[in-house]
C-alpha cells in the first residue's frame, strides 16, 4: 500500500512578515531542488501570512495549510475565520484539533468533527490531531484515548483523499522528548485499525497518519522509517529551512 509521505510544517505563531515570507521562500526553492515525486510538502502559517506564503512558494510544489478554522462558512464569528475563506486565498489544507487548541480553547471531538466537516466541503484537506496527555500515557490510557478521538473528532465523510490524522502526544510536543520508535508504531498500527472499524479498511490502509511531537533532523529517520508513520506534523523544526528539509530528506 503506498501512501505518499507528507511533510508538513505548523509555524504556530510564529513569524512577522519579513522572517515569514523569507522562509516560505526558502522552503520554496529547497522544495523545487528535491523535486521530490515520493513526498509532499506543507507549509501551515498563522493567518496573517497565509497571502504572503502563497505569493512565496508559488512555482514550487509547497502546499498552503491554515491552523485552524471555524465551522461556518460566514456569519457572526469575531476573530473566526472559515474554510471557505481559506479556500478562497488558496490554501489546501486545514489542521484541526490540534492539543493546544483542545487545551487552549476548550475545544471538544465534537466540535473538531464540526471543523473537518466544514472544511472538507469547502474542498479542505485536514489533519485532524489526536493524541495523549503523559498523565494519560501513564495510566496507561493512550490508545483508548486515541480511540475515543478518533471516533469523535473524524466526521463521516472523511475519506483518504480529504484527511489525514496526526498523531501527536501532548508531552512529546516542543519538549525534546519523543516516545520510543516502538511505541510510535504500536500507537499508529492501533490508530489504523480504529480507522478501519470506522471508515472501513481500504480507507484505513489508505489514509496518511503522521507522527508529531519533538520531530527533529536527529530522529526523523528512525520515526519516518516506520511502516504506519507516512510523515510528518514538525512545530519547532519547521521554522528552520534547513531543519523542515532535513526532516524530510530522512524520509528518502
Ligand atoms: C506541533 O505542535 O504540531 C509539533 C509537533 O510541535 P514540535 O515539533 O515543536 O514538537
Amino acid at each position: 500500500m503506498v501512501r505518499k509521505t507528507l511533510i508538513a510544517g505548523n509555524w504556530k505563531m510564529n513569524g512577522l512578515l519579513e522572517d515569514g515570507i523569507a522562509l516560505a521562500k526558502g522552503v520554496a526553492g529547497e522544495v523545487k531542488k528535491a523535486a521530490r515525486k515520493d513526498c509532499e510538502f506543507l507549509i501551515c502559517p498563522p493567518f496573517t501570512l497565509l497571502t504572503s506564503a502563497k505569493k512565496a512558494i508559488k512555482g514550487s510544489k509547497t502546499m498552503l495549510g491554515a491552523q485552524d478554522c471555524h465551522f461556518a462558512a460566514s456569519g457572526a464569528h469575531t476573530g473566526d475565520v472559515s474554510p471557505v475563506m481559506l479556500k478562497d486565498l488558496g490554501c489546501q489544507y486545514v489542521i484541526v484539533g490540534h492539543s493546544e487548541r483542545r487545551t487552549n480553547h476548550f475545544e471538544t471531538n465534537e466540535l473538531i468533527a464540526k471543523k473537518a466537516e466544514a472544511a472538507i466541503n469547502a474542498g479542505l484537506k485536514v489533519i485532524i490531531c489526536i493524541g495523549e496527555t503523559e498523565a494519560e500515557r501513564d495510566a496507561g490510557k493512550t490508545i483508548d484515548v486515541c480511540t475515543k478521538q478518533i471516533m469523535g473528532s473524524v466526521p463521516e465523510i472523511s475519506t483518504a483523499q480529504n484527511t489525514v490524522i496526526a498523531y501527536e502526544p501532548v508531552w512529546a510536543i516542543g519538549t525534546g522528548r519523543t516516545p520510543t520508535t516502538a511505541e510510535v508504531e504500536e500507537v499508529h498500527a492501533a490508530i489504523r485499525k480504529v480507522l478501519a472499524k470506522k471508515q472501513g479498511r481500504a480507507n484505513a490502509n489508505k489514509m496518511r497518519i503522521l507522527y508529531g511531537g519533538s520531530m527533529k533532523p536527529g530522529n526523523a529517520k528512525e520515526l519516518l522509517a516506520l511502516p504506519d508513520v507516512d510523515g510528518g506534523l514538525i512545530g519547532g523544526a519547521s521554522l528552520k529551512v534547513a531543519d523542515f528539509m532535513a526532516i524530510a530528506a530522512a524520509s528518502k
